[in-house]
């Protein structure tokens, strides 16, 4: 297995559904010699202000213990600041932020992407417009074409973010699929949606932007990465040359896991490097 280069997606007791903190976090990468790292605190910015803002004391609000996510995300970028500064010289870290559903908040949306402390933001989408989180929905209850209507507003929506393009990559493209064919075992069609993911990656591309092989599936019951090898080949054939490469690390054991698979597949799909950012700007490692 070859070394780890880096992992440029995780999470730090900033995120509401991660608990360790970014120092315990800084001190794994150090220990696995990652010659670059980010934390990437969730900013849901459909959540930047506690639930109680958008629902009042509503009892069937799916997604309860979201939280103020602004100022979490601010807090982790303020720490992040302080705490790299006392481990130069071990590890390359790089102040980072995953932005969920920006369109859905422009106005913070725009405050988040222009934080002069930023290296690195991961644009993710999370959920479609007013409805909760792909992680809280029953597919159990869905028919196929209940499940192959929120996948296209998924991709659509995907597609209007991208369009937007305030970030350096995009988070886990196929991120619904750890839900409806990893926990649900339900079957999904891609097919169904390359147009659209073709789309995506030529607005990306045109940009100047990249994408991620987000490699948490691997650990999980889905088993595969986000996205998979042949959408990251579709992504190289149609002119893509920007793979960066995250775990989505909730907890310091996870931190690195996978990552040397997803250089494989970044391979496999075509690419001899993957990138990290500094300021915005990406560097490169050679695989
Ligand atoms: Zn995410
Ligand atoms: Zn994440």
């Amino acid at each position: 297995m070859e070394k780890i280069l880096l992992d440029m997606h995780t999470h730090s007791s900033f995120s509401p559904d991660a608990d360790d903190s970014i120092e315990a976090m800084y001190e794994r990468a150090v220990s696995l010699g990652l010659k670059a790292y980010a934390i990437t605190d969730h900013c849901d910015i459909n959540y930047w202000y506690p639930t109680e803002h958008y629902f009042g004391d509503k009892e069937d609000v799916l997604d309860k213990e979201m939280y103020g996510s602004g100022k979490y995300c601010t807090d982790s970028i303020n720490e992040q600041s302080v705490l790299r500064e006392k481990l130069q010289g071990r590890l390359e870290i790089l102040v980072g932020a995953e932005i969920g559903q920006p369109l859905q908040d422009i106005e913070h949306a725009e405050q988040l992407a222009a934080d002069p402390r930023l290296d690195f933001l991961i644009g993710s989408h999370h959920m479609n417009a007013g409805v909760a989180d792909f992680y809280y929905l029953d597919y159990s209850k869905m028919t196929d074409e209940e499940i192959r209507s929120l996948l296209e507003d998924c991709f659509a929506q995907t597609l209007d973010m991208c369009r937007w393009g305030k970030f350096e990559v995009l988070g886990h493209l196929t991120y619904p699929l750890r839900y409806i064919c990893g926990e649900y075992g339900r079957t999904v069609d891609m097919s169904c949606y390359e147009d659209m993911i073709r789309e995506i990656f030529c607005t990306l591309i045109s940009n100047g932007k990249g994408i991620e092989i987000n490699t948490s599936g691997l650990r999980q019951k889905y088993g595969r990465t986000f996205p998979e090898l042949d959408t990251v080949k579709l992504y190289r054939e149609l002119g893509g040359e920007i793979i960066t490469l995250g775990s989505d690390a909730h907890r310091v054991n996870d931190l690195g896991c996978g990552i040397a698979e997803g250089a494989e597949l970044a391979k496999a799909a075509g690419f001899d490097r993957v990138a990290y950012f500094r300021k915005h700007e990406p560097v490169f490692l050679k695989l």
